[in-house]
């Protein structure tokens, strides 16, 4: 008998799904240039299969939500003057305990790239990769526009279920026949805070069009075709159509294909800066190294401190 959920289907609602996530690690090792590309091509499954850790640990561990989102919508409206870049300026004016609740990912990301500069610096093959696979997920969950907004699921809006349609859906149904991946090489970043404060706002100017366009669509489309029925490992699941998926995506404008390529050119930019950060070290005694994979990673929650910011 086949169990019957009545359910949108996907497998988590908190970032890029996991085909994404994955997908993103692995195109990103082929941008780098040719020392890093060895020791990154070498691990390729290992940076790919721990591209989700970071949402596998979000039920276990309290402090990891906040490092998926940040709810720019709480900070007034774009360009959210309000809100200072810097950690040490917003924690002064919005306290710590606000700032966590809102999400906390641009910072976040910048201690994972000063905690990855230091595994370079020490050549700690492991930590570098598993750092590499983890700053990864967070780069590329700062470019999914519903990540930097508080109705990230539809849930204000009678959306519910947007999320996972946006960053899991339309990929997984699309990216592989048509979409290129074909990408620029890596590139060094002079100002990582900036960088990443940049790809936040191109997420919060998004947001609204990820919205409003999926109402609009919704308004067009009848239940019986925007909803079909798949079976997925023995489980009928309800899901967004094909139709409805291919419609949602050309009126987004092919957004989710050029969020995900440029997910891929940061995460690879990142990697690359830290390495060079910490004076490319010669990696070659880690290619063909083989790992204690179950070592766990530091889940401790330092927060951006004032030596990397
Ligand atoms: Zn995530």
């Amino acid at each position: 008998m086949v169990t019957f959920l009545l359910i949108i289907s996907s497998v988590n609602s908190f970032s890029w799904g996991f085909y994404a996530h994955k997908r993103i690690n692995y195109y990103a090792v082929f941008l780098l240039p040719p020392p890093l590309f060895l020791f990154y091509k070498s691990h390729i499954i290992y940076l790919s299969d721990h591209s989700v850790d970071p949402d596998k640990r979000r039920y276990a561990i309290k402090e990891e939500a906040p490092r998926h989102f940040i709810d720019m919508d709480k900070y007034g409206k774009y360009p959210f003057d309000s809100l200072p870049r810097k950690w040490n300026e917003a924690k002064m004016k919005f306290s710590e305990d606000s700032l966590q609740a809102h999400g906390i990912i641009p910072w976040w990301i910048q201690t994972m790239l000063y905690r990855l500069t230091q595994a370079f610096l020490k050549k700690d093959c492991y930590r570098s990769l598993q750092l590499s696979a983890e700053i990864a997920h967070y780069i590329a969950d700062a470019h999914v526009p519903l990540h930097t907004s508080s109705n990230h699921n539809g849930q204000f809006t009678a959306q519910h279920g947007i999320h996972g349609f946006w960053e899991s859906r339309v990929p997984e149904l699309l990216a592989e026949p048509g979409w290129d991946f074909i990408i620029p090489k890596a590139k060094y970043i002079e100002d990582p805070l900036a960088y990443t404060w940049r790809k936040i706002m191109e997420s919060a100017l998004a947001a609204d069009s990820v919205l409003v366009f999926e109402k609009n669509l919704n308004d067009r489309f009848r239940t019986d075709r925007k909803y079909a029925f798949e079976s997925r490992n023995g489980v009928i699941v309800r899901q967004y159509s094909r139709d409805y998926t291919i419609a949602y995506d050309k009126i987004l404008n092919n957004m989710v294909e050029r969020r995900m390529r440029e997910s891929i050119y940061s995460v690879a930019s990142f990697w690359y800066t830290a390495w060079v950060n910490a004076g490319q070290p010669d990696l070659s005694v880690c290619i063909d190294t083989p790992f204690h994979l179950d070592k766990s990673i530091d889940t401790t929650n330092n927060l951006p401190s004032e030596d990397h910011h």
